[in-house]
């Protein structure tokens, strides 16, 4: 059954029924909020029976006895609660929401005795459960034996804690970031014949109801640019592509932008070059990198960041057609470099080419970041643990390593260098796309780097967090969303005036 949290906090609740969700830490004697939940004191008795030592994530379920206040009581181990950071408060909110079951309201009480629980952790706490209660099932049409019925149920979420007023602002942000994440993982769960580059584009341009400037270019137009690299992805494909601006102007009218770009193939088939049929299914996740940058924008417009964020996102489909480019084709980018196609299936950086010498060009930002599922060999170098970081500026790339630690949505930065580069130069043309299969991650990134000249500039390779990540106590979506957390922490931490 899917679950929407209504959340709200007080500083204390009158308890009739329900679950209450008590946080317990390894040093204090009793959990948060026992004395109005657990009058009776069953936890003590319970916590023995069970040998419940409040270590990290724990649990202790408790039904609780005639005359209490509450019908159940769920006691969450903290481990040392004033050792938690962020990502541990959100893992807490995330495991709390996946016990909440057959009930319609909760009241949580998260001010750990003796230990200051502020109201960033509070807000934290909500953010866990409201990324955890996503779950995308809007093509399922029959409901499981164990549901009651197929509709999205309601539950009423009360946060008790002493910092209310503090940990509500912070929670206007938490769910702008909840909202951009969960755009993110519905734009990568939806099926490739749903969401077309047209269909994509038409998302993005909702943007607008929030505030953000939302332009789509069609082929006729992207042909004027001459972005003869991204068209002849396309070409293979009835379905029409679109290159997507969103613009958020949230800091000062001077402050240069800062610029975030997508890979957005909705659908790789790998063209002529043809991908196996093994797992091909999982390439409607290709524009991970274009959901990313468009949950991004959501998020900083909602929450109202004090920056001028720009959002540029390529979005074809990768078809073979008898109409379909060929390897051994020679295209020519906007950037008038031109490009030997040697393989059909290295096709991102053929689109990501032109959209980062177009916002370079346009928007002089002061920094690009894109984010692509890019290539099958960043898997295998980091797994699904790391995103690949390729990045032309130290200062920029331990920005974002800092970010990736507070957020857990982690980094690992990989080198570039002219050796590498030169493994993509071409007989023919200016270079080809690709350098073969070794540092396959690395050669890619070599070529993406030709077309962002002086400006500091990295490439987060997300082909292996984007998609088919790990589920955790605060994702159980395929899609994970993974970069909108990520790059709004960066964009707080060093680029808000
Ligand atoms: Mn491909
Ligand atoms: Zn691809």
């Amino acid at each position: 059954m899917s679950v929407k949290f209504e959340i709200s906090f007080a500083k204390s609740v009158r308890l009739n029924g329900g679950l209450a969700i008590l946080l317990k830490d390894t040093d204090s004697e009793l959990p948060a909020g026992a004395e109005s939940a657990d009058p009776a004191n069953v936890f003590a008795k319970a916590a023995r029976i069970a040998r419940f030592t409040a270590k990290g994530l724990s649990s202790l379920d408790i039904v609780a006895p005639e005359g209490s206040p509450v019908d159940r009581i769920f006691v969450i181990g903290t481990g040392k609660a004033k050792d938690l950071n962020a990502h541990d408060w959100l893992k807490l909110g995330g495991g709390a929401a996946a016990k909440i079951r057959n009930v319609d309201k909760v009241a949580i009480f998260v001010d750990v005795p003796g230990v200051e629980v502020g109201a960033k952790a509070a807000a934290d706490f909500a953010l866990g459960m409201l990324l955890r209660a996503y779950s995308f099932d809007t093509y399922k049409t029959k409901k499981k034996d164990d549901e009651d019925n197929g509709a999205q149920k309601t539950v009423k979420v009360t946060i008790v804690t002493a910092n209310v007023v503090a940990a509500k602002k912070l929670f206007s942000a938490s769910e702008a970031i909840a909202d951009g994440v969960i755009l993110a993982r519905d734009l990568v769960n939806e099926p490739p014949n749903v969401l077309g580059p047209v269909e994509f584009s038409a998302k993005a341009k909702a943007l607008e109801k929030l505030g953000v400037e939302v332009e789509i270019l069609t082929e006729r137009e992207m042909r004027r640019l001459g972005m003869g690299a991204l068209l002849g992805v396309a070409q293979g494909s009835v379905r029409p592509p679109r290159l997507v601006i969103m613009q958020w102007k949230g800091g000062k009218p001077k402050d240069k932008p800062v610029a975030f770009i997508g890979k957005g193939v909705v659908f790789d088939t790998g063209g002529i070059s043809i991908k196996p049929a093994a797992g091909m299914e999982d390439m409607k996740g290709d524009m991970g990198g274009a959901a990313a940058v468009t949950g991004l924008i959501h998020t900083l417009t909602a929450r109202g960041a004090k920056v001028n964020a720009i959002g540029v996102i390529g979005l074809v489909e990768n078809m073979p057609d008898g109409n379909a480019q060929r390897p051994g084709d020679i295209v020519t980018s906007m950037s008038g470099q031109t490009i030997e196609v040697i393989n059909t299936d290295a096709e991102g950086r053929l689109v990501l080419c032109d959209a980062l010498w177009y916002t370079n060009d346009r928007f002089k930002p002061q920094f690009m970041i894109n984010l692509a599922t890019l290539t099958g060999a960043i898997l295998v170098a980091l797994g699904n643990l790391h995103a690949g970081l390729f990045c032309n500026d130290d200062k920029l790339a331990n920005e974002l390593t800092a970010a990736g630690l507070a957020t857990n949505e982690r980094l690992w930065r990989m080198p570039l260098g002219k050796d590498y580069d030169k493994m993509i130069d071409s007989k023919f043309a200016d270079m080809k796309n690709t350098g073969g299969r070794h540092a396959g991650s690395i050669t890619a990134a070599q070529f993406l780097k030709r077309f962002v000249q002086e400006t500091p500039w990295a490439h987060l390779d997300i082909a292996g967090t984007a998609m088919g990540s790990i589920q955790d106590e605060i994702n159980q979506s395929w899609g994970s969303g993974f970069g909108v957390r990520l790059l709004d922490e960066l964009v707080r931490a060093n680029y808000e005036s």
